[in-house]
């Protein structure tokens, strides 16, 4: 058996044109395009990249982009005046700090001084909890776009069983709320678990969020299960010595055993950025009550 492979790539390039779309609607009726300010303090590689391209996934939705880009060592007291700025112009509706901070920088201190309303990676422990207690708020961006995959893929998600690998604040512990609110029956494993194969075993759905290349083996899989590698590990390859991006699970024998699969790169990394751009119009239309198809 051979598992089918999760575009995430076309899914999400589905989502952003229509985004694009209601960009078009909230112009014509507001007068101003949703904004998003991302806010990038040193200049850390892999940090870069992904601000430059969150920066171009903006502008190409029709919406207005605001880069701050601060020196490595920007004070904390200078980075919240920053936040507050932000939080008090009408023409930002979304504001992400690219993480990680600096050291001297207190990075809780500064995500919990964003206005929760325009909390669009939906870090701030308010937007936490609201999905927690199934409120209206946001929900951060790598397991929205992992749940938007399982449903594209699964359709209805409930009774179906849910091992989550991996339990931090901005990947596992969201993806086990969204899961358990499709009504999943959902485990949350970790580096603590024991017999992490057996536990996997059970799984009809399976969300790999551990940070260990190619951990996840094809014999840990149920056959037929659906697979989300949200992993993203720079591996340098053995034929070339070249460095290439790998998952948290091992590809080639998983797709054996799985009947789907998001591929790294090319799976969760673009759902990302697509529901940060959705996160942005949402935060918009509820600022000016502007309805958006479901
Ligand atoms: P963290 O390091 O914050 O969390 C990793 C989790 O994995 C922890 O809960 C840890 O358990 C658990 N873990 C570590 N080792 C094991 C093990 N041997 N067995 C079982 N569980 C283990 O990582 P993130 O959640 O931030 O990210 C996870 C991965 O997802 C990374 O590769 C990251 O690059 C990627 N990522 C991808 C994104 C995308 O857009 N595609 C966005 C964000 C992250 P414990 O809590 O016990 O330490």
């Amino acid at each position: 058996m051979t598992a089918r492979v999760i575009d995430g790539k076309a899914t999400a390039a589905a989502l952003r044109e229509r985004i694009a779309g209601e960009v078009v609607r909230f112009r014509d009726a507001h007068g101003r395009a949703p904004g998003l300010a991302v806010v990038l303090v040193g200049d850390d590689p892999a940090s870069t990249v992904y601000v430059r391209s969150k920066g171009k996934a903006t502008l190409e939705a029709g919406m207005e982009s605001f880069e701050h880009k601060l020196p490595a060592d920007t004070g904390e007291k200078e980075l919240l005046e920053l936040v507050d700025r932000l939080n008090d112009d009408p023409a930002v509706d979304g504001i992400l700090i690219q993480l990680p901070l600096p050291r001297h920088i207190d990075a809780d201190k500064v995500l919990t001084r964003i206005d929760p309303d325009k909390d669009v990676d939906g870090f701030h422990p308010l937007n936490a909890g609201r999905l927690a207690v199934g409120l209206d708020g946001f929900v951060a961006c790598t397991p929205l776009g992992c749940l938007k995959l399982l449903r594209a893929e699964r359709g209805d998600l409930s009774g179906l069983n849910a091992v989550v690998i991996g339990r931090s604040n901005i990947v596992g512990k969201p993806m086990a709320q969204l899961l358990l609110a499709e009504s999943c029956t959902v485990t949350i494993a970790h580096s603590r678990t024991h017999d992490l194969p057996a536990v996997v075993r059970g799984a009809d759905i399976v969300v790999a969020a551990v940070g260990r290349p190619e951990m996840v083996k094809g014999d840990w899989l149920k056959p037929d299960a659906t697979v989300i590698d949200v992993g993203i590990n720079r591996i340098e390859a053995e034929e070339d010595g070249k460095g290439r991006l790998v998952g948290d699970v091992d590809f080639a024998s998983a797709s054996v055993v799985a009947g789907a699969i998001s591929p790294v790169p090319g799976g969760v990394g673009p759902m990302t950025i697509a529901c940060l751009i959705r996160n942005t119009l949402v935060s918009a239309a509820r600022r000016h009550g502007f309805s958006l198809p479901e």
